[in-house]
């Protein structure tokens, strides 16, 4: 098969060279309002893979970014973390056959790290995509919560914009009851 980043002839769908050169970009941290989030990558280095979200051949795509970001990150966390986290996904929802978050929070389960898939889910799906600050903030996601109350989550999401998703999801998450730890995204798209 070909590499999905640059095309070349690879065993596997995203091709070590360009595995190597992903890791050296840095990870960052944003703070919207009261919440950190870290993210592995700079959205603009990472396009052309994201790009494969709603392709069949996201779904490996996906998973393999999982394992080489959300998997790590979290199994060094837990290490150093006594307590048992819990993971939400923002908004599991299955499109073409699969929930993309669902394939990032799925790699973060260890001993004392448990998903839990599909627990905060929109109401509202409006697309945000090229929409304005003002329009998402006009146009909530509505999320419902069916977790656990009371709990240690760490959220995971796939890009940060605004962050304003991220917000109205630690909101939701707050009034359950729950500690919103920090936010985990694949990419940030502030450069
Ligand atoms: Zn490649």
């Amino acid at each position: 098969m070909r590499c999905y980043s640059c095309s070349k002839l690879s065993f596997k769908i995203i091709c070590k060279i360009c595995i190597s050169q992903l890791f050296t970009s840095n990870m960052s941290t944003r703070t919207v309002g009261t919440l950190d989030v870290i993210s592995f990558f700079k959205y603009s280095s990472l396009e052309t893979l994201l790009h494969s979200k709603h392709k069949p051949e996201g779904y490996r795509i996906y998973k393999a970014l999982a394992q080489m970001t959300m998997k790590p990150f979290i199994e060094e966390f837990v290490e150093s973390d006594d307590r048992d986290i819990y993971i939400v996904g923002i908004d599991e929802y299955v499109k073409s056959g699969y929930a993309h978050v669902a394939l990032l929070s799925r790699a973060m389960k260890t001993k004392t790290s448990f998903p839990l898939h599909s627990s905060l889910m929109a109401k509202n799906r409006v697309k945000y995509s090229g929409k304005s600050l003002q329009f998402r903030l006009e146009n909530p996601r509505d999320f419902v919560y069916k977790g656990k109350a009371g709990v240690d989550v760490i959220l995971v999401d796939d890009i940060i914009t605004t962050g304003i998703t991220l917000q109205e999801a630690q909101k939701v998450l707050i009034s359950h009851g729950v500690n919103v730890l920090f936010a985990l995204t694949l990419a940030d798209v502030e450069e």
